[in-house]
Formats: structure tokens, C-alpha cells, sequence
């Protein structure tokens, strides 16, 4: 049994990000044919004018907020007041206009930095707000947290019904493989990629390759986003409680190294040289491996193998630079 029918009138802001899209995708195959979209160009999120008026006009019931400005340790760091400006506008905006025009169900997307930087490990929901944040992204992590207390605050005084899920690291589909701003994964299968190209005999990883990260594919992501956003009334209430902040983790419960994972990535692609480790460069967090039991309790797993979801990006990275 699910929660929505079919015609429900469902926004997807972000959907030309990785796992917007992938939540369309996911949406489609499942039937749903009544999905809102934006480009950034149509609608822009900062402009609260704007996305009260598209609200006002395109009144949909249901959200998946996966708009948001992300990148990985070194955009973070640099960008620091892009940051927080644009996630903290564009949750502001959609969330408040989503209550203003009685949204039903809204789920809010962050990621695992949210977490305070030496958590004990797997990280449950409850560490939230325990200690500092990791420096390099904590004006990404502090709106996030903002629009986690957001998503509480409305529903304990206006009653509505928004959660939030906070994934490990994603790859797959759509990722965004530029070379300073992307994430581990895109990076390293670019770095390997153009080093097997260039007959190179090195490849060069940043930080000392001894933190820990743990990946979950995008289309998986997009599979728990949905299967949570709809699950049936009686069940999606446990998340909504006064004690506990609507939140949920996914991920797949294990983690590696960042040696481990380019050794992967280099086997994937096919590069055979040696990898070297650039000290000048930030390992960020030691370790943010999620405790994905309430996830499972909800009754969903991740499936995607990781050397065929890497085999996937890899493809998908090539047809895009061919
Ligand atoms: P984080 O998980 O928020 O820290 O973000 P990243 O995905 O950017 O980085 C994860 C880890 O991978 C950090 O320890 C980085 O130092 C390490 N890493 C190794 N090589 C690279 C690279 O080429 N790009 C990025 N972004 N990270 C790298």
C-alpha cells in the first residue's frame, strides 16, 4: 500500500541535479505522471517572490526539496558564503510557501556533515547538535541543520508533515565531475580516467588516504526518497514526534578508505599506475559511516553492488566527455 495516488501533483525542485533527477526518474517508473519541475533559469529558489508565486499557481501537494548549492570539500570550503546564503534562502523559501499552500508531505534533502565531526560511530540521528561540525563545511551544515529545525518547528506548531533525510556521500548519474569542485568520487574518476588517457604513471589523491567514507548510488537514494515519502499514514507518523527531529539517515552501513576507494576506482577504470597522496590537501572528517538502522526499520534497503554502480558512473562520465 502506498500513500500517494497517482495523480498527486508532485514538485521536484533540483531536478537537473544528481538526485532530483534520479527522483524523477524513480517517480516515472513507479507511474507517477503529475510531477513539477523548474530549471533554475524558470524559477529561481533565492527569490521568495518567485516561489511564492509558483506555489500560488502550480499549488502541488507533495515536495522533494533536492534543490540545494552542494559540492565537495574544497567548494565547500571556498565558497563558505554561497553556502550558506543560497541553501538557507532556497529552504526558507520553499519550505514556508509549501506550508503557506497546505503541501501535504514535504521531505527535505541534506547529507551526513550535518553530524558534529567526532561523533561516535555509526552516526544515529539523535548525535545531531552533540558537538562542533567539521570546519570545512559547516556553513553548508549549519543551513541544513536549519532547515531540519525548520521542518520540526512547522510541523510541532502548524502541524504539517515534513521530514528530513540526510545520505552519505552520493555518486552515479549526473554527478558533477569538476576537478577542484566535485566530490571523492567523480574526482577520482576523472583524475584516473585522464591519467590512463595520458599514459601518466601516478595519480595524484588528496588528504593522506586514510579517511574513512562510506557511498551510496544515486538511484538507490532516489528509491529510499520515494519509498519514505510514501509510506502509509500510520507508519510515516512514527517519524513525526515531538522528542525526536523528523530525521532519517541513508546509507548502506559500511564504509572504506579513501586508499581503498581510488585502488577501486583505478581498477574500474582501468589505470594500473600508483597513486600518490598530496598532504597539502584537507582529509575533512576521519570518519561518517551512518547507522542506518531506522531506515531498515522502516523496511528499506540499499541494493546497488559498488563496483557496478561505479562501472555505471564511469560510463555515463565517458559519454559525457567523449
Ligand atoms: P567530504 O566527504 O565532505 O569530506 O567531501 P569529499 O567527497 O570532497 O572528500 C572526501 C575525502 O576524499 C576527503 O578526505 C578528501 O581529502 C578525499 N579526496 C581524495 N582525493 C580527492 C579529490 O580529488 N577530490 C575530492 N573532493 N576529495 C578527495
Amino acid at each position: 500500500m502506498t500513500y500517494f495516488n497517482k495523480d498527486a501533483r508532485i514538485y521536484v525542485a533540483g531536478h537537473r541535479g544528481m538526485v532530483g533527477g534520479a527522483i524523477v526518474r524513480e517517480l516515472n517508473k513507479l507511474g507517477f505522471h503529475n510531477i513539477v519541475t523548474r530549471t533554475h533559469a524558470e524559477l529561481d529558489l533565492t527569490n521568495q517572490a518567485a516561489v511564492n508565486e509558483f506555489f500560488a499557481s502550480e499549488k502541488p501537494t507533495h515536495v522533494f526539496l533536492a534543490a540545494a548549492k552542494v559540492g565537495g570539500i574544497h567548494a565547500n570550503n571556498v565558497y563558505r558564503g554561497e553556502f550558506i546564503y543560497q541553501n538557507l534562502m532556497i529552504q526558507n523559501n520553499v519550505i514556508h510557501s509549501a506550508y503557506q499552500y497546505g503541501v501535504d508531505r514535504l521531505m527535505f534533502l541534506g547529507s551526513s556533515c550535518i553530524y558534529p565531526k567526532e561523533c561516535p560511530q555509526p552516526i544515529k540521528e539523535e548525535y545531531l547538535l552533540t558537538g562542533p561540525l567539521e570546519q570545512t563545511n559547516q556553513p553548508y551544515a549549519l543551513a541544513k541543520i536549519a532547515g531540519i529545525e525548520m521542518c520540526w518547528s512547522y510541523n510541532r506548531q502548524y502541524g504539517t508533515k515534513y521530514i528530513a533525510v540526510m545520505p552519505t556521500n552520493l555518486y552515479g548519474p549526473g554527478d558533477n565531475y569538476h576537478p577542484e569542485n566535485s566530490h571523492v568520487i567523480p574526482a577520482l574518476i576523472r583524475k584516473a580516467h585522464e591519467a590512463k588517457i595520458s599514459g601518466a604513471t601516478e595519480m595524484m589523491v588528496w588528504g593522506s588516504g586514510t579517511p574513512r567514507r562510506e557511498f551510496l548510488y544515486c538511484e538507490d537514494m532516489a528509491a529510499a526518497c520515494v519509498y519514505l515519502a510514501n509510506l502509509p499514514a500510520e507508519q510515516y507518523a512514527t517519524l513525526l514526534n515531538d522528542q525526536q527531529p523528523p530525521l532519517v539517515n541513508i546509507g548502506v552501513g559500511e564504509d572504506m578508505t579513501i586508499r581503498e576507494l581510488a585502488q577501486t576506482i583505478c581498477d574500474v577504470v582501468g589505470f594500473e599506475g600508483e597513486l600518490v597522496f598530496d598532504a597539502s590537501k584537507p582529509d575533512g572528517t576521519m570518519r561518517k559511516l551512518q547507522d542506518v538502522s531506522k531506515l531498515h526499520a522502516m523496511g528499506w534497503k540499499a541494493n546497488t553492488d559498488f563496483v557496478s554502480g561505479l562501472a555505471t558512473a564511469y560510463q555515463e562520465f565517458q559519454k559525457h566527455t567523449a
